[in-house]
This record gives C-alpha cells, structure tokens and sequence, in this order.
C-alpha cells in the first residue's frame, strides 16, 4: 500500500466491506435482456432499492422513443425498459458522472440463466460481469464515500440504462443531459482484460439499414421492366466492404427481402455496421455510405434510403482522459493494484461520454471475462478490489475542490 490519509483508508475499507457478492447473486438472478420488458422493470426496482440508500432524488425514467426498420422496410416502434437516474448534491463544487447498464444480452429464451460456483472463487453467470458485478462496486463506492467527510464537496448524477446492450437508443439523450458540466465520468464495464487493465481509445460503431426499392417483374416474360432490388443490396454491400482501410471497418451482415423465384425481387433491407477509428474516420464513413447509394441507385435504377447513425462516437484518448487514467492508476499503484490500459476494439457507453467532452474510464467494473457467452465469469474478490479503486479515485476528485 501507498500513502493513503486517514479520509482515504477509511473510505477504502468501508467500501471493500459492503454485501456485494450477494448483490450480484441476486441481480443475476433476474433476466433483464434488453428485450425482456418484465425483466427489466423488475431489475430496475431491485436497484431503485438499492441506490435509496444513497442521497438526493431518484428517479425510473421514461427510455425514449425508439425507431427501427424491419425485413419488409417499414418502419416499426422499439420497446425499452426504463432507466434508473439519482442526482446527488447538484451545487456541489466536483460534479462527477456514474454510469451502469441493467440489461445483458441474454434473453429469456437463451440457455444461459443460471449462477454457479467454479473453482477458486469465480463465478459464471449471466451479467455477473457484464454488468452486474460492476454495479454493485460503482454503489459500494458511492455508499462509502457518502461516509466520508468530504462528502459534501462532491456532488453526482448515477444513469443505469436498459438498453445499453443495444446501442443505447433509449438513453442517449438521457445520458447526455447528465454528463453536461461533469469534471469526469466513471463507467462500470469490467475491466479488458482479466487483470484488470482498462480501456483506452475506443473506435465509434454505427448500424445502418439501408432500404433498397426496385420494380418487381415476371422473370421471364419481362425481367427487363424489373428493377432487382436485391442485387443493388449485394452490390452496395460490395461497394462499402471494398471501402474499408484500417481507420474503417466494414461489415455487412445481412441482406433480408427478396422474391419467389420467379419474380424479379422489388425490395431488399441491407444491414451493415461500421467502426470508424476516429471523428475524421467517421465523417468519411458517412460520405461513403452517401456516395455508394447515389452510385448502386444510379447503376440499378433503384431508390435507397438509409437508416441509422453512428450511435458510439470514436472515443479517442484525448490528454484530459489521459490525465483520469494517470489518476485512476497512482490510486491503484497506492492499494497495490497494478493499473494499465490499452485500446479496445469494443463500444460502450463511455464512446457517447466523451464525445460529450467529458473525460471518461470506462471499465471501472468487476476483474472477470468471456462477456457475451454461457462462459462469462466474473473473479469474486475483485468486487472488494475495484469498490477500493473506485472509492479512493472518488475522493481524490473530490479533493480537487479543497
Ligand atoms: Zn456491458
């Protein structure tokens, strides 16, 4: 251990002893898919009870509305849970931004439900890691540093979406109003690696449906009156993927709509993701995605309507997120915690965090790994470790204000 004050030792241990381990048990108990509706209402109560034990107003808010487009190009209504937000303190002179997500990937249908015990203190479960593990450490270092007597120079907003899992369609606006005028952020995604090393520069994501509209015709006695809506999809896949350079990439990953066999198809539905690197990678992303459409209508004699955005901003390493690595590092150099980070190839909330200008760690969670599969696993005894990393980096924000 480093030099920690009296105020930070006590903080520490005080976040090191709460009912974590529990908590998670019984928050991975309950499937809260994005898409499981009563899941997540009941997910969002348990943690509404749970953050009643911090300060200042809590509310369950409204996710917002949400548009999609389906197979057959209509355009349809997303359902979303609602999201979990406390704000704490607003005066205060640090104001700090906490952030976590309540859904996992995993609906009700998937087998994967259960919590068990492998060896040596790790558990595999769904969300125990990803992330339920991490909201648990985020308010057991709040809860700690609500003891302490620098309390009052802290003020935060807490945001627990629903929907993070799916982009955060429902919650960015939400999540944007609440990093307005923070100092810094903390977001609750384990750690990259099982060690513990954060990440870093993230590149953006955005999905994008892209509508294509021909003319259906009989296939063989006028197939030259058609306009083959599903060929211009390929061909448009084709054009983005030969697009990509290291700053970009492309995936198409499915092309729905089509025709019976004897027809000549009138519509198709390409959908494709794309991970710019950086804020100039993604303003050629768009032009590109401009440029191939009016090339395929063009060259097919089709209409083409694009849907979607880049919904994760690339978040790269800016000096002022680098000065919170810095911070969130000699914290853990101090409790005998070797913290790295590296770049991700993941998106998260803490993409549309930064791209807020807010400095932002986002893997503040649980040690653990094998997210997204039955595999997931979250180490036990990390939850003690990080509560400590998250409590001690708090109040040395805090003490900024002194
Ligand atoms: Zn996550």
């Amino acid at each position: 251990m480093g030099e920690l004050s009296s105020i930070e030792h006590e903080g520490v241990e005080r976040a090191s002893e709460e009912p974590m381990l529990e908590q998670v048990l019984a928050w991975a108990a309950v499937n809260s898919g994005s898409r499981n509706l009563t899941g997540l209402e009941r997910m969002a109560d348990l943690l509404a009870d749970a953050f009643a034990a911090l300060p200042g107003i809590l509310r369950l808010e409204n996710p917002a509305p949400v548009e999609a487009v389906d197979g057959a190009g209509r355009t349809v209504h997303v359902e979303h849970g609602r999201h979990l937000h406390l704000a704490v303190r607003p005066t205060a002179p640090v104001q700090l931004l906490f952030t976590g997500h309540m859904d996992t990937v995993f609906g009700t249908d998937h087998a994967f439900q259960e919590t068990r015990w492998l060896e040596n203190g790790v558990v595999n479960g769904p969300g125990v890691a990803d992330m339920k593990g991490g909201i648990a450490v985020m308010l057991a270092a709040l809860k700690a540093v609500e003891q302490s007597t620098i309390a009052d120079r802290l003020g935060y907003e807490v945001v627990i979406n629903s929907d993070e899992e799916v982009g955060s369609p429902a919650s960015a606006a939400l999540l944007a109003r609440a990093a307005q005028g923070k100092r810094a952020a903390l977001t609750y995604e384990p750690a990259a690696l099982p060690d513990g090393t954060l990440a870093g520069a993230r590149p953006g994501s955005g999905n994008f449906a892209l509508v294509v509209r021909g003319r259906s015709a009989h296939a063989g006695r006028n197939p030259e009156d058609g306009r083959n809506a599903l060929l211009a999809a390929a061909d448009l896949a084709l054009r983005l993927a030969e697009a990509k350079y290291p700053g970009l990439s492309v995936n198409p990953s499915r092309i729905e709509g089509g025709s019976p066999s004897n027809v000549v198809p009138d519509l198709a539905v390409l959908r494709v993701n794309l991970r710019p690197r950086t804020p100039d990678d993604e303003r050629k992303a768009e032009s590109l995605i401009e440029s191939a459409i009016a090339a395929v209508a063009a060259a097919h004699d089709v209409a083409v309507e694009s849907h979607g955005s880049f919904g994760r901003p690339p978040k790269p390493l800016t000096d002022e997120a680098e000065a919170l690595f810095e911070l969130v590092k000699s914290a853990g150099a101090d409790l005998g915690q070797a913290i790295g980070w590296q770049p991700s190839g993941g998106v998260c909330d803490g993409n549309n965090i930064a791209a807020c200008g807010v400095p932002v760690v986002d893997t503040m969670g649980v040690r653990g790994g094998k997210i997204h599969s039955m595999e997931e696993y979250l180490v036990a005894e990390s939850l003690k470790e990080r509560a400590a990393l998250s409590a001690l980096t708090i109040l040395r924000l805090a003490r900024e204000a002194a």
